[in-house]
């Protein structure tokens, strides 16, 4: 770290439990973030401004005058372009010294996976329940660290995934949590969403991957956190694991 960095980051260093040691790790540090709408955007914004050092952006969606009101990495003069130019725009003047990858498309199940193997932390931010199951999986197969969140009208959750290989290969993935495909998926074009809950949920998305990725704390792996933000009163639900998850249920147990 050069004098520039130690001075950038030194609210975070001075944190006993960080130390230049965990800045040094998040430098390091390669996180895929999925979905830059209203819970991608506070997710790369503090993951660019607190150092991690390269951040590989997805998604296929054009900036929209609608999405103003809680997409907070994009601006008014942003209406028409990639998100993803648009995201990395605003956080290369965040933080210049971070390393920024786009990726405008819609990721097909070989391209999802080939992304996930390159990145230490997967963070979900899209908006829909078949491209969380699709990420999931590749998380599952890849023993990639998935951190989750998902928010609409008032409500918000949130959770951390692991799947580390071995011993802790008994803790849930994010399909354990559903039975099927939910089907009726109200997305927030059609029901709202309240503008700062996205950055209250994406916020904690964000922490947590920074806990990953520099060996503070204790995650929020194996706990679903939600937040009803009528009565602000956040919940938490105990995870388990489903023998008989179609995404990490071993073959023994899908056929019992
Ligand atoms: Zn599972």
């Amino acid at each position: 770290m050069d004098d520039h960095q130690l001075l950038r980051y030194s609210r975070q260093i001075m944190l006993p439990q960080l130390d230049i040691a965990g800045q040094q790790r998040l430098i390091q540090s390669h996180a895929l973030i999925i979905g830059l709408g209203g819970l991608g955007s506070p997710v790369a914004m503090y993951l660019a401004a607190a150092g991690v050092g390269q951040l590989t952006l997805v998604d296929f969606d054009t900036v929209d005058l609608s999405n103003l009101q809680r997409q907070i990495v994009h601006s008014h003069n942003d209406i028409g372009r990639a998100k993803v130019d648009s995201a990395a725009d605003t956080l290369h003047a965040l933080n210049p010294d971070i390393n920024i990858n786009t990726l405008d498309k819609k990721l097909t199940d070989e391209t999802l996976i080939q992304a996930v193997q390159q990145a230490d932390v997967v963070i979900d931010a899209c908006d829909n329940f078949a491209t969380r199951f699709a990420i999931n999986q590749a998380c599952v197969s890849t023993h990639t660290p998935l951190v989750s969140g998902a928010a609409i009208r008032l409500e918000g959750q949130v959770s951390v995934f692991p799947n580390a290989p071995g011993k802790a290969a008994n803790a849930p993935c994010y399909r354990c949590l559903y039975d099927d495909i939910p089907e009726t998926e109200a997305g927030c074009s059609e029901t709202g969403v309240l503008a700062p809950l996205v950055g209250i949920i994406g916020s904690i998305q964000a922490t947590e991957a920074i806990k990953l990725l520099s060996g503070l704390g204790t995650s929020l792996a194996g706990r679903l956190l939600t937040l009803d933000a009528s009565t602000l009163e956040f919940r938490e639900i105990r995870l388990r694991r489903d023998p008989q998850c179609p995404a990490c249920g071993r073959p023994q147990d899908l056929s019992a």
